[in-house]
């Protein structure tokens, strides 16, 4: 599926409708260059899920867990990880094979321990159509019509 957004507020608007209907125990990807709107759409996730408490990127701490909604929320950001083994030490076999919903930004960056189900959700910019256009693509929805659920 793809949806094209032509400001922060539509990109929040996706994040929040793929919040509301998250399921236990997914794992969405979240890649795309720095500034394209991760951190928006990944806001719009935590409304989505009824997550009230300001989400911003977790710089210092690979993980941020967010307990108050719908479901456990792992806001993952492995950008600095140098080691895979650093996510053992966070336990986050934990955090993927638990109930909540984890949703890990530069995820290729550990590609080795990412299980193969998931949902990956890629941000680009085109500049020719516009400096607030991003072309978002989710694959790997369930089945039930990755259309009919947004
Ligand atoms: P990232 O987390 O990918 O580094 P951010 O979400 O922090 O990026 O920042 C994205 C920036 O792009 C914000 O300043 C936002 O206002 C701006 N922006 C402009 N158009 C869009 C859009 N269509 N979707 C998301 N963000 C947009
Ligand atoms: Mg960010």
């Amino acid at each position: 599926m793809v949806v094209e957004t032509r400001s922060p507020e539509e990109t929040f608007a996706l994040g929040e409708k793929i919040g509301r209907t998250a399921l236990p125990g997914q794992i969405y990807t979240l890649t795309g260059d720095l500034g394209v709107g991760k951190t928006v759409l990944t806001q719009g996730v935590a409304a989505g899920l009824g997550i009230r408490e300001a989400v911003s990127s977790p710089t210092f701490t690979i993980v941020q867990v967010y307990e108050e909604g719908r479901l456990p929320f792992y806001h993952f950001d492995v950008y600095r990880i140098g080691d895979i083994e650093e996510m053992e030490e966070i336990g986050y076999d934990d955090y993927f094979f638990g109930n909540g919903v984890c949703l890990i930004e530069w995820a290729e960056l550990i590609a080795d321990i990412l299980p193969e189900e998931h949902i990956s959700i890629k941000i680009e910019k085109d500049l020719s159509q516009g400096f607030d256009y991003r072309r978002i693509t989710v694959e790997g929805l369930p089945d039930e019509g990755e259309s009919e659920r947004l």
